[in-house]
């Protein structure tokens, strides 16, 4: 049985006490490895090392920080096969998606290394002839960065990396389903010469290192991805504090299919968003609103290719989609399947857990969903996709906008116009013309309105802004 370790303070920890298991949800939940399960204590003991070498690490240039970034990146994708093995085993994912993830881990290192220059400010004339004005963008100190199960690697990466680069400290939170990938991003990181204390991996529940963490005052940002229930829980903890919030959270994501619309292409697209993951990404397609006119054709094809997805063991090459993460992510998924039918849904294929060893799902496809549903309203986080008819363009924005959440949408359509119309009045913060809802590109920022997040953006430079604060020094006033 493999122990792994966290690291507190200037040190990895093995495990001493109580241990965190972890599972293999693609069989009956077997133990593949015990990671040290920390407390109060470290998480108070990891912030206080992590202010102590703030200043040290913000001193170094970042350009000095970038080939860190650099060097890591190289040693990640050395052992890339290795990480992309223990991510299939803790999370599920097929061998495809595994590497998938693990090669934009590798990228997200490449690319903020990339953007060290991003980080200079701007120098410019002032009002008079003798003033003159310049901007820095400094690092804030320590931040807390806080991660779900579902993206287990590139999830790390996408903060550590532009919070490191900006010359601040990281105290990384790991789901408790998935740190060996988070531990390989750390080890990669300090292998790579990261000062000693720079990045905390401070593995644990969530009220118990989580909260803490989040609500010390020495942590002068958090950056957490999750569910809204717990976003909402700490934004209302962080209410009074002058914490900087990053939030980024669940979705209820739709793609709009026009008359006019290539149904191959786009039924291609909303499978691979809808069962990717087995539906358990924040970007996952969960809704079809389909023009009245294609409405059944678009409905019999996306279930008979729902019918011929390869469900299955995820270290087999055919498999196109492994299992949920864990029963209660069965429970969960069953539960909604259950309510829509009784408000009226009809299942056009799926609806079943697979009877095998592990979490598998049905790919599910539910027809007579209409707006009011619950199934038509909230995330679901599994391999379940509503299908709604719409009339007019108006109709379909008023559909799309009809969620709590505004993170990403999809227009299939020939029509310029149409596309337009829908990428102006949707209200969330990814609009994909004629592709998958999922899947969106490093350089492209990435977040969304409403429920779905606070607005701060990952990804590309606006990332940046996150993790730094803008200081004006003006010269010249005698
Ligand atoms: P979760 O909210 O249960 O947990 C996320 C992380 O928060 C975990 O590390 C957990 O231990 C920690 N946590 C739990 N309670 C906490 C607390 N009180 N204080 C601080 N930390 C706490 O979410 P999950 O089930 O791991 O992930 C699935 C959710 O994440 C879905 O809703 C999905 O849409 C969302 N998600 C969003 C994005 C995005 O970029 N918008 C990306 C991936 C996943």
């Amino acid at each position: 049985m493999r122990e792994l370790g966290c690291y507190v303070g200037r040190e990895w920890v093995r495990p001493k006490g109580s241990t965190i298991e972890v599972r293999n949800p693609a069989t009956n939940g077997d133990v593949i490895a015990r990671v040290a399960q920390l407390g109060v204590a470290d998480v108070d003991r990891a912030v206080g090392v992590a202010a102590e070498v703030s200043p040290g690490w913000a001193a170094r240039s970042p350009w000095q920080r970038a080939e860190v970034l650099r060097k890591a990146a190289d040693l990640l994708e050395n052992r890339a096969a290795r990480v992309a093995k223990d991510l299939m085993e803790e999370n599920g994912k097929p061998l495809s998606e595994a590497q998938g993830e693990v090669a934009k881990s590798i990228v997200t290192f490449r690319y903020y290394a990339g953007l060290a220059a991003a980080l200079d400010g701007r120098a410019f004339e002032g009002g008079a002839p003798q003033l003159r004005h310049e901007t820095r963008k400094e690092p804030l100190g320590p931040v807390a960065a806080v991660t779900p199960w579902n993206v287990p690697a590139a999830g790390p990466a996408r903060k550590l990396a532009p919070a490191l680069l900006a010359g601040n400290t990281v105290l990384l939170k790991p789901a408790t389903a998935t740190p060996i990938t988070a531990i390989h991003l750390v080890e990669c990181l300090y292998e790579a010469g990261a000062d000693p204390g720079v990045v905390q991996l401070l593995c644990g529940s969530g009220p118990v290192v989580g909260q803490p963490l989040c609500c010390d005052p020495r942590v002068r940002a958090v950056s957490f991805t999750g569910s809204t229930a717990v976003g909402l829980q700490l934004k209302n903890a962080l209410g009074r504090s002058m914490t900087r919030l990053q939030l980024e959270l669940g979705g209820k994501n739709a793609a709009l299919v026009f008359s006019d619309a290539d149904l191959g292409t786009a039924s291609s697209h909303i499978l691979g968003a809808a069962f990717a993951s087995a539906g358990q990404q924040c970007t996952a397609t969960s809704r079809v609103l389909a023009q009245r006119e294609i409405y059944q054709p678009l409905l019999e094809l996306l279930a008979t290719r729902a019918r011929s997805f390869v469900v299955g063991d995820p270290f087999d090459q055919a498999t196109q989609m492994g299992p949920l993460i864990d029963e209660a992510g069965i429970r969960r998924v069953e539960g909604f399947i259950r309510r829509a039918v009784k408000e009226g849904a009809r299942i056009m294929t799926g609806g079943q857990r697979i009877p095998r060893p592990g979490y598998f799902f049905e790919p599910t496809i539910l027809s007579h969903v209409h707006p009011g549903m619950e199934i038509s309203r909230e995330e679901v986080f599994g391999p379940v996709l509503s299908v709604m008819d719409f009339g007019s363009v108006e109709q379909s924005v008023e559909l799309l906008n009809a969620t709590p959440y505004g993170l990403s949408c999809a227009v299939h359509t020939r029509d310029i116009r149409t596309a337009q119309f829908v990428a102006k009045n949707a209200d969330c913060g990814i609009v994909v013309v004629n592709g998958p809802t999922a899947g969106i590109e490093l350089p492209a920022p990435f977040g969304g309105f409403k429920l779905s997040g606070t607005g701060w953006k990952e990804h590309g430079p606006e990332s940046l802004e996150f993790y730094t604060r803008t200081k004006l020094v003006s010269w010249g006033w005698s």
